[in-house]
């Protein structure tokens, strides 16, 4: 237990309140007593203890960043324009040129919504954080080399080198997620987790762009240009032709 304690000293404010509750589901607990399960009411699963701010929908098949209003936004603008275009443009466009119109931006549409609701409900890439026990553990291998022991607060390192295959790498520390995070892996402030391979955290999806939802973030941003161009297209030849 002293080793929980120290945990707990060692992290900041908000990860002390939730460390323990995450930790009851991350590591093999002992076995409660009797009366303490009955007080459960169902197994309690890894995202209602989630420590960040993520929210989740559909028992946690669903897995957004706290605001999601742009990301309604976003999804209001594709279909009302879309829905004007097969609204008043199509109809003419398929009986004056082709019915391949409708059916190519029928496609389009369909394929932007899925990459879009595809990269705001996934994981982005979520790198777990140290449960109090790895915490501690961590906490002791830094204690080592610095020879002291003071009881007194004391920082880890923010950075410590490690060698793949020859080469140097730089791991920096994460004081929230309390882990050395991999190269490339960034705490996101606004969903307050470390991401591997973070790219960016977008308003616009409502999520996190990161190593697990990267290529479907991608396949949006190019469908949604080329369903841009096409609808502009057929547009301006309505408005040639319509006339
Ligand atoms: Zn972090
Ligand atoms: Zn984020």
């Amino acid at each position: 237990m002293q080793d929980g304690a120290k945990t707990i000293l060692f992290g900041r404010a908000k990860g002390m309140v939730k460390a323990p509750a995450y930790s009851k589901v991350l590591t093999d607990s002992p076995p409660r007593s009797e009366e303490e399960l009955s007080k459960m009411p169902h197994v309690t699963r890894k995202w209602e203890v989630f420590p960040g701010r993520n929210k989740f929908y559909c028992n946690g098949r669903i897995m957004m960043a706290r605001q999601t209003g742009i990301f309604y936004f976003t999804v209001g603008l594709i279909v009302f324009t879309s829905g004007l275009f097969f609204g008043f443009d199509c109809p003419y466009l398929a009986k004056n040129i082709s019915y391949a119109i409708p059916a190519i931006g029928g496609v389009l549409f369909i394929f932007v919504m899925s990459t879009l609701l595809r990269t705001s409900f996934s994981d982005p890439g979520v790198i777990p954080r140290a449960t109090p026990d790895e915490a501690a553990d961590l906490e002791k291998q830094i204690e080592v080399p610095n020879g002291s022991s003071s009881p007194t607060y004391r920082p880890p390192p923010r950075a410590k080198e490690i060698v793949v295959r020859g080469q140097t790498v730089k791991l920096k520390y994460c004081f929230t997620c309390k882990i050395f995070r991999p190269p490339r892996a960034s705490h996101c402030s606004i969903c307050d987790n470390c991401v591997e391979r973070f790219d960016h955290h977008c308003p616009w999806v409502g999520n996190c762009v990161g190593k697990r939802n990267y290529r479907y973030f991608y396949m949006f941003i190019v469908s949604l240009a080329f369903l841009c161009v096409f609808i502009f297209s057929c547009v301006i030849t309505h408005l040639i032709l319509g006339n």
